[in-house]
This record gives structure tokens, C-alpha cells and sequence, in this order.
């Protein structure tokens, strides 16, 4: 893998601190701000959930305020009107995957909690997911604001 600017990259946010840096680095690894593409995956209502047996929530509109969400979140960043901004419903380790075939992501950016051991097995990884089903090379940002266990 070259260190060349990357033609399409892709970051996974979640909205927190260590999403951002990705983000910036994304910026700087990527030729021009239209190849930069951000998505957050939304995980689906659980069926029987009260607010949709009896409310009016749905996977849609849930999805419509995230996309406003992550506007406002773009617009506060000060990120470049050309970034793409993308909100998907699933599990993030797929369907960052399946978002990275889609736009022909030629390098993903992510930042990960450094866990070790039984923490990480408790607490999972959607770092190490979205590592292993990736259609190209990732680059794991270590955290910093977490300790390592
Ligand atoms: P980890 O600390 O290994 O669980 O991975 C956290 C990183 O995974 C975040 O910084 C994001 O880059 C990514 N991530 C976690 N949840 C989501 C999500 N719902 N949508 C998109 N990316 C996510």
C-alpha cells in the first residue's frame, strides 16, 4: 500500500473525538474533499419495541434525523460542502464494508479503542469488524482517550 493520496476514502463516524480525527486524517490522505466519504450505520428498531408497536417510529424517520444530525455535525466541523455524508441501517461492521465496495473506497479510516483481552471480548470491536470484512486496506487510528485493559 502506497502513502500516495488516496482516490476515494472512506471514514465509519460514530460522532465521537476519535471519529473526528479520522476524519481530519481522511481529509488529508484523500486527493480532493469529493473523494472523502463519511457514513454512520444506524442499528435497526428492535420489532416488538413499544414506539413502533404503538408509536409512529420507523427505521426511516429515525435515519431522516440522523441525516440532519450528521449536516449539523459537518457544518460544526467546518468539513468541505463535497464530503459525502451517508446514513445507512444495519450492523456497522457490514455495512461499512458493503458502503466501501459500493464507492470504490480504496483505503478505510477508523479509530479504535484499544482494548486487550477479556475487556475486548466483553465489549466487542466494530474496528475489528469492520477489518475483517473490508474490500481494502484499513487504517486503525489508536484512541487516546481510553485506556488500554
Ligand atoms: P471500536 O472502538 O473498535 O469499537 O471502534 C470504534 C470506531 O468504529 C468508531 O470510531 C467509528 O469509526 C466506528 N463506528 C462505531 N460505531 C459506528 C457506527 N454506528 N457507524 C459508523 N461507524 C461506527
Amino acid at each position: 500500500m502506497s502513502w500516495l493520496p488516496r482516490h476515494s476514502v472512506l471514514v465509519p463516524v460514530d460522532f465521537s473525538d476519535a471519529s473526528r480525527e479520522a476524519v481530519r486524517v481522511g481529509l488529508e490522505l484523500a486527493e480532493a474533499p469529493a473523494n472523502v466519504h463519511l457514513i454512520h450505520v444506524l442499528p435497526p428498531l428492535d420489532s416488538i419495541s413499544p414506539g413502533v408497536v404503538w408509536g409512529d417510529i420507523t427505521d426511516e424517520r429515525r435515519a431522516e434525523s440522523v441525516r440532519a444530525f450528521f449536516r449539523e455535525f459537518a457544518r460544526r466541523e467546518g468539513l468541505p460542502a463535497e464530503v459525502t455524508l451517508v446514513v445507512r441501517i444495519g450492523d456497522p461492521g457490514l455495512d461499512v464494508a458493503e458502503y466501501a465496495s459500493e464507492c470504490g473506497a480504496d483505503l478505510i479510516i477508523v479509530s479504535s479503542h484499544g482494548y486487550h483481552g477479556i475487556r475486548r471480548l466483553l465489549m466487542g470491536s466494530t474496528a475489528e469488524r469492520i477489518l475483517r470484512h473490508a474490500p481494502c486496506p484499513v487504517l486503525v487510528l489508536r484512541r487516546n482517550d481510553e485506556a488500554t485493559g
